[in-house]
């Protein structure tokens, strides 16, 4: 057998992890933020009628543009966004990779502001795009000047604002991505606004900010709030020009029939999907409230996951809970860990278990 430091691998790539939350078959599993609620089950009916339509129809290609798909998305988007802005993908994940492989590349920089989502630097190193971070604030609060000294610093092509941020939850300011508009204006940059958790935050959507900024790229998931991470379809509303840009390299029939038909249903049941949101912030809201009195110090979130400090060890933290059936996640933070806010009985799996330990 052959390791793969044997392999004629691109120099980036060697000594590099790839992307891995662990994948445990537990009772309580709240450790990658998908929404512990479901598919309604008439929902799921609608869906499943879909697909048997689309899989008649799947001898032949699926639509490359996918104009129904797109239609439907400007409509759940709102703000006035236009199908012919709208792209999709299977996932935000490949939306990302679709935007890195269009600007990104060889002398090229993206810039973030870490701790922040862990795929950026992976989505910089398949690229061969240069990773380079800027510093955020007290509490992980990411402010304009720090965001523009960073701009100055760097002089990046391409610049992602998760928004809010994970894993630390943090809500970011529409003033943070005008500012970052403005300061990239000279070396002609994309500015990315990831709102991948959008629909858990009370803070207005960087959709707003779409008409007349052209470089502007505002990203969204099903995979979260929408309760559709295991379909894989991410999108991104931004000027049509984009969209032509990323045309160049997308592969051909990247979205398959199933994918295209699936989504497109689900859509017509968007307030059904959504019924959960509100109580998922709720439990968030119990989780940030409830942590101190067993001592530890959760971070603000405007997202359906909290990070919380005041772990002594992490590593031992994480492993005593799984012993007991719980999943969350250790996301590299000195003494921090991330929980995703699950059904009221996850939450209190998760805080009864963690009560267990401080006893
Ligand atoms: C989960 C997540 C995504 C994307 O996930 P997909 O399932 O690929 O759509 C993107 N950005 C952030 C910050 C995330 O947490």
């Amino acid at each position: 057998m052959t390791s793969l430091s044997d392999l004629p691998i691109r120099d980036e790539l060697r000594g590099k992890q790839p992307y891995g939350a662990p994948e445990i078959e537990v009772p309580v599993r709240l450790n990658v933020n998908e929404n512990p609620f479901g598919i309604p089950e008439a929902v799921v009916e609608d869906i499943v009628a879909s697909l048997a339509d689309a899989v008649r129809g799947a001898y032949r290609y699926p639509e490359r543009d996918f104009p129904e798909l797109r239609g439907a998305l400007a409509g759940y988007l709102g703000h006035g966004v236009t199908a012919e802005q709208v792209w999709a993908a299977n996932g935000s994940n490949e939306i990302m990779q679709q935007l890195l492989q269009a600007f990104g590349g060889p002398g090229r920089r993206l810039l973030s502001f870490p701790p922040s989502y862990s795929m950026y630097p992976i989505y910089a190193a398949g690229t061969q795009t240069e990773y380079v971070t800027g510093e955020r604030g007290e509490d992980w609060v990411l402010s304009p000047e720090l965001a523009v000294a960073a701009v100055e610093r760097h002089r990046p092509t391409i610049v992602v604002l998760c928004k809010p941020n994970n894993p630390t939850g943090t809500a970011l300011g529409l003033d943070v991505v005008e500012a970052v508009y403005e300061a990239t204006a000279a070396d002609n940059a994309i500015v990315i606004a990831d709102e991948a958790y959008a629909e858990f935050d009370d803070t207005p959507s960087a959709l707003t900010l779409l008409p007349g900024r052209p470089r502007l790229v505002v990203s969204r998931t099903m995979s979260k709030a929408f309760a559709f991470a295991g379909v894989r379809l991410g999108f991104l509303a931004a000027d049509p020009a984009v969209i032509d840009a990323i045309r160049l390299v997308r592969l051909p029939y990247h979205l398959s029939v199933l994918t295209q038909a699936a989504a497109v249903a689900a859509l017509r049941h968007a307030p059904e999907m959504l019924a959960q949101v509100d109580a998922i912030k709720a439990q968030r809201d119990r989780i940030v409230a409830e942590l101190p009195a067993l001592g530890y110090e959760p971070y603000p979130s405007a997202s359906n996951f909290v990070l919380f400090g005041g772990v002594e060890e992490p590593k031992a933290t994480f492993e005593a809970l799984l012993a007991q059936g719980v999943l969350i996640r250790d996301v590299g933070i000195p003494h921090a860990l991330r929980v995703t806010a699950g059904t009221p009985e996850e939450t209190t799996a998760f805080l009864d278990a963690l009560g267990r330990l401080r006893a």
